[in-house]
């Protein structure tokens, strides 16, 4: 059994992590996959997603400003969009995920949430969810 969904995602604001689980979940369930595994892809190329802590906000604050240290806006850099930081920290943290589904459910540990984060908003982005399994 295999299943596509698309999740739609607004953001304001550059270097925001959007918390994605609730929406991803509900994808699996509406699958009807019980035993198999959940891919996550983002179709942008200045955006990503990860899985990372939910419980406690300073957790994607200090993490994004982490990226921002890693990946600074640079006088050298030619893109002429001007965005290549927010490329870079795409690059990094990379456009896809993969989860285990057991039960009908996303097995996450405990403190664990999907995120999308956005380097380069405030844009509308689209999540794609692809199920598979039985
Ligand atoms: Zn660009």
């Amino acid at each position: 059994m295999t299943s596509l969904a698309e999740l739609s995602v607004s953001t304001r604001e550059t270097n925001q992590w959007i918390n994605i689980t609730a929406g991803v979940q509900r994808a699996v369930a509406n699958s009807g996959v019980r035993e198999g595994i959940c891919t996550v892809f983002v179709p942008h190329t200045t955006a990503a997603v990860t899985v990372n802590e939910n419980a406690d906000p300073d957790v994607p604050h200090d993490v994004g400003l982490a990226l921002g240290a890693i990946s600074p806006d640079r006088r050298e850099f030619r893109h002429g969009e001007g965005n290549s930081a927010a490329h870079t920290k795409s690059t990094l943290v990379g456009p896809s995920i993969t989860v285990i589904v057991s039960g009908g459910r996303l097995l996450l540990g405990t403190w664990q949430g999907i995120w999308f984060n956005e380097f380069d908003g405030p844009r509308t982005r689209k999540v794609l969810v692809r199920v598979l399994g039985e």
